[in-house]
């Protein structure tokens, strides 16, 4: 499934200030708001695709990230078995207080019923949402480079295997909920700037289950879940970078009772890698080439992330030269392109000299061809330099 450009969701120019982005955001929200759509899937979707857009656009890393990455980079759905970070109606409430609330005074009440969502508003049952998981992941340059798939061991809550997950001693040890008959919330009428509204919210007494255990299962006490170890294979592509996050639908932790499980966020590290320095796609190596090397030339091995591969120097260059290795950088998270190696060329410069070498020196020092001679483009060098840290 494609998923549209945040701000095409929106309805901004990439170029929108982060007033501009709120706005936006406040008028979708309105527009889409579930309470004036009642039923309307479409008005959900837009409503919920509203507060994905806004969740990134409106925190500045991760609107870097998308600007650089687009949706792989923000936790989107970057192929290897990892589904879109998407939000729950739960979230998405959550985060109004931030933006609503001075607008309408109340903040959350204003809109009154929000706690009610989650489905019961469906007119079904609520069912449970399993907390996300979030572990971190460790990888070197050298698997960022290929991708790679990692088996990592997960602490979690599982289905309990004696009752399935049921929470009950028998499998069948319920009755129907009295307070709620079964329906799993109660409805109450409220007056909010909307106008009058029905709102239904959990039953107390359930807590939106519609039935009570009457025999509670002796191992996981009635939950109907208990922790466990799972051991999860994770599909990393290429070309992701620290503090990236993944999401994988499904993986977090189990519900109580039989409801849905939470996600399991993994959140990329970088480990520093002893030679390579990494620049976005781009790997820089420093070079230290002793002097007679430098005037002579020579041939060098250098490090890559694919192993040692050997580059000619050319005699006579000069220290501050950048050779540049087309394609032996890093990736792109989402497929295209790859970035190069920058060999950063530096001259090694004697700290202490021993006579033997003190009389060689004092022999070069007014040779004709050790004089300083610049052309343009080593007179450059500070210029080159400064785009090169840019
Ligand atoms: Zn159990
Ligand atoms: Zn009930």
């Amino acid at each position: 499934m494609s998923k549209r450009d945040y701000y095409e969701v929106l309805g901004l120019s990439k170029s929108a200030s982060p007033e501009e982005i709120k706005k936006a955001y406040r008028k979708m929200a309105l527009k889409y708001h579930p309470d004036k759509n009642p039923g309307d899937d479409d008005a959900e979707h837009k409503f919920k695709e509203a507060a994905e857009a806004y969740e990134v656009l409106s925190n500045p890393e991760k609107k870097q990230r998308y600007d650089q990455f687009g949706h792989a980079g923000v936790g989107g759905a970057a192929g290897g078995g990892f589904s879109g970070g998407g939000m729950s109606m739960e979230d998405i409430f959550e985060n109004f207080g931030d933006i609503f609330g001075s607008a309408f005074g109340g903040g959350f009440g204003g809109f009154g019923g929000f706690s009610g969502f989650g489905g019961g508003r469906r007119g079904g049952r609520r069912t449970t949402k399993g907390s996300n998981l979030r572990v971190k992941v460790k990888l070197t340059l050298e698997e960022i480079a290929k991708g790679v798939n990692k088996k990592i061991k997960v602490n979690k809550y599982v289905p309990c295997d004696t009752c399935s997950g049921t929470g009950a001693k028998d499998g069948s040890s319920h009755t129907t909920c009295s307070t709620c008959r079964g329906s799993g919330q109660v409805t109450q009428v409220t007056n909010t700037f909307l106008g009058q509204m029905q709102t239904a919210s959990t039953c107390p007494t359930c807590g939106g289950e519609g039935k009570v255990i009457t025999n509670k299962c002796d191992k996981c006490y009635g939950e109907g879940i208990v922790k466990d170890t799972e051991v999860i294979s994770l599909d990393i592509p290429a070309g992701v970078g620290e503090g990236m996050q993944m999401s994988v639908a499904g993986k977090g932790n189990a519900a109580r009772r039989g409801g849905i499980n939470g996600d399991l966020i993994v959140v990329i590290q970088e480990e520093k890698h002893k030679d390579l320095v990494r620049d976005g796609k781009d790997l820089i190596y420093n070079l230290f080439l002793t002097f007679p090397e430098a005037a002579m030339g020579t041939a060098v091995e250098i490090p890559t992330v694919e192993g040692r591969v050997k580059i000619k120097i050319d005699a006579g260059t000069q220290p501050g030269k950048i050779l540049r290795l087309r394609g032996k950088g890093l990736p792109e998270v989402n497929g295209y392109g790859k970035g190069d190696l920058l060999v950063h060329i530096n001259v090694w410069v004697p700290k202490k000299l021993s006579k033997e070498e003190q009389n060689m020196m004092e022999q070069l020092q007014d040779a004709e061809n050790f004089k300083p001679n610049p052309s343009g483009a080593e007179k450059n060098i500070f210029e080159r330099m400064k785009n090169f840290f840019e």
